[in-house]
């Protein structure tokens, strides 16, 4: 994961809690608050209703009022004068509005019915028996001294509509001349109380059937109205609570709302109940307003805390780039290239220690750089004059040579001088085996070894080197062995004069570095890949083994790891001295061929003589390669 996601991941999973929790916690407390407030409205709504049938019966009792107390009325009634109480009653009613007026005589006979019309006029019915209504009666039958009120709801059986009516009793001389009842309709109060309250009302009356709601479709039918009614039990209760109180929520025309229930009471006179309804929308609306407010505010922060992630990010991350890229040029060998960094921070600190430990490495570079040209110099001094030294010696080994055989011909008479100068051919031929090498070696050093392959038989090869180098080991009592792996290996392409000098070499050392007595053995395997296949020899010995710091060195001309001043001179005495040349020849002759050469050994140890093993591994390649 790069850096800027670990900085900003963290900052963004915190948000991210902290906006769903808050989004959560926030929505949960307006919705709370709000769901609070509607209650708070429904009751207070509730208040106002019952506050507005009293003022309904307050304008009852005036109209009341100005009707018994007209002059005439209270003896127009003793008398039973219809036509009175018609003339003063109708201009009274009609005047101020009265929907529906009822004028009975003390005697329970009815004076006047006057219903108004939907158009305003006013009609008036006779004997459609209201003096005989409980609520007409319960006035007649008190003593005028009670001066007693009475209310109720009541069906008109002119519009059959249900009315709420307020009767009083007309009196004279503290008698009871009559009753004058004021009624209004029901589809005329629960608008007007909708409008002081602000909430849809209900009304029910008798065993809790809804009888009249704001509610609803405009023509709203009375099933709609039924379907509003509630349980006897339900309505009772109602009744018989002195608070409003809260009931269930209801779902009308695919809308919910919320209702409080409470009695119509006026005058400490239980007429009904009543339910005011507000709806649930603008709780939900609101909740879920101010849900997204907080969620588009909380998504805002996010995207600042991202922001802010990402500018810090790239504060931290900017300069580290910069300083990829410049350890990437210089990994990439422009050591030239500096991050430039100048910040004081810990950034800062690292860039100024890359660009001091890249100028150093710069500085050493070029120093080394100097030194190996010095050194390639050098080298090719060295081999300049390993190459003249070695044609200079030739020149003269040669008349030596042709001098000696003459002179052991000469003396073939005496022994003692043909022994000397046998002795003097064969410091020749060690000679001439030196200066054969530096040739070798300085035809290695120019790349100019010709490479003739023809078909090498590996056992062959071996026998031809072990039959040349048998005096000497048997003078050393080595066990030579040629493992029958040898045998199996099938002819490759090589040159098989180079390729004698490669093992001539690594046997002559085998014998060189291995006491008296030891063991060598040779052995051989082909080894096959997918892109062709390999030979490989291996020399082992039971010697002194090569110390691990020298594995690789050993294969550099010249390089030898004894004291030089203690090798002796003989050509395969324990660890006798050589030219250090051997192996340098063996591996330039090995890379010639495309193969390669190296050394296992546990180490350098001539008491332990934990022995060498030598590899030489060369590609089966066909005659041309
Ligand atoms: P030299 O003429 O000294 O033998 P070489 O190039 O043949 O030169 O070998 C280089 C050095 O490698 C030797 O001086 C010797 O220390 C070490 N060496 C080579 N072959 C063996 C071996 N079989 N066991 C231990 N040391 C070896």
């Amino acid at each position: 994961m790069s850096i800027r996601l670990k900085v900003i991941l963290p900052y963004l999973l915190l948000t991210l809690v902290v906006a769903v929790t808050g989004v959560y916690v926030v929505t949960r407390l307006v919705a709370s608050s709000l769901s609070e407030r509607l209650t708070n409205q429904l009751l207070e709504a509730g208040r106002v209703v019952s506050d507005g049938l009293a003022r309904q019966d307050m304008s009852h009792l005036e109209a009341i009022g100005v009707i018994a107390y007209t002059n005439g009325m209270a003896e127009a009634l003793i008398e039973g004068n219809s036509e009175e109480v018609y003339r003063l009653g109708f201009p009274a009613g009609a005047s101020q509005g009265i929907e529906h007026l009822i004028i009975v005589d003390r005697l329970g006979q009815e004076r006047l019915f006057l219903v108004r019309q939907k158009d305003g006029s006013y009609q008036s019915f006779s004997d459609m028996g209201t003096g005989s209504i409980s609520m007409v009666q319960r006035l007649l039958n008190k003593p005028a001294s009670e001066s007693f009120l009475s209310r109720g709801i009541g069906k008109n059986p002119i519009d059959s509509r249900y009315y709420y009516y307020t009767a009083a009793p007309v009196t004279l001389n503290d008698n009871v001349a009559g009753v004058v009842m004021v009624g209004t309709s029901l589809d005329t109060i629960a608008p007007f109380l909708k409008s002081i309250s602000l909430a849809d009302v209900v009304i029910y009356f008798d065993q809790g059937s809804a009888i009249s709601t704001t509610l609803g479709a405009m023509n709203k039918d009375t099933q709609f109205i039924h379907s509003l009614s509630i349980p006897d039990d339900h309505y009772m209760q109602v009744l018989s609570t002195v608070d409003i109180v809260t009931g269930e929520t209801i779902e009308v025309d695919g809308r919910s709302y919320r209702l409080a229930r409470g009695a119509l009471r006026v005058s400490g006179e239980n007429i009904g109940a009543f339910a005011v309804i507000l709806p649930l929308n603008f709780v939900l609306q609101e909740g879920g307003d101010s849900r997204n407010f907080y969620v588009v505010l909380f998504m805002a922060a996010m995207l600042g805390v991202i922001l802010m992630g990402y500018l810090i990010s790239r504060l931290i991350i900017n300069p580290l780039y910069t300083l990829v890229r410049a350890s990437q040029a210089v990994a990439h060998g422009n050591l030239g290239q500096r991050s430039g960094i100048k910040s004081k921070d810990e950034i800062g600190l690292l860039a100024n220690t890359f660009d001091e430990m890249t100028s150093n490495l710069q500085t050493r570079t070029v120093e080394l750089q100097r030194t190996y040209h010095v050194l390639e110099q050098m080298d090719r001094t060295k081999s300049n004059f390993i190459e003249v030294s070695a044609h200079e010696l030739r020149t003269p080994l040669t008349l030596i040579n042709g001098y000696t055989q003459m002179l052991k011909t000469r003396a073939a008479q005496d022994p003692d001088l043909g022994s000397m100068a046998g002795g003097i051919l064969d410091g020749y031929d060690r000679m001439i085996e030196i200066v054969n090498s530096m040739l070798d070696v300085s035809k290695i050093d120019s790349q100019t070894l010709k490479v003739s392959r023809s078909p090498v038989q590996s056992k062959l090869l071996i026998l031809r080197v072990q039959k040349q180098l048998q005096p000497a080991l048997d003078e050393r009592k080595m066990h030579f062995l040629i493992h029958q792996s040898l045998e199996c290996l099938p002819p490759f392409w090589a040159d098989p004069e180079l390729l004698y000098k490669v093992f001539y070499n690594l046997i002559i050392n085998a014998i060189k570095y291995t006491p008296d007595g030891g063991v060598i053995r040779v052995t051989g395997r082909i080894i096959n890949h997918a892109n062709g296949s390999e030979i490989e020899m291996v020399v082992r010995d039971t010697g002194i083994g090569v110390a691990p710091q020298h594995q690789e060195l050993i294969f550099e001309k010249f390089f030898q790891t004894g004291e030089v001043r203690l090798h002796s001179s003989g050509k395969t005495k324990f660890k006798g001295g050589g030219p250090g040349l051997g192996l340098a020849i063996a591996k330039g002759i090995v890379e010639a061929h495309h193969g390669r050469i190296w050394v296992v050994s546990a180490g350098h140890n001539e008491d332990t003589l934990p022995g060498s093993a030598f590899y030489v591994r060369l590609p089966c390649e066909g005659p041309g390669a």
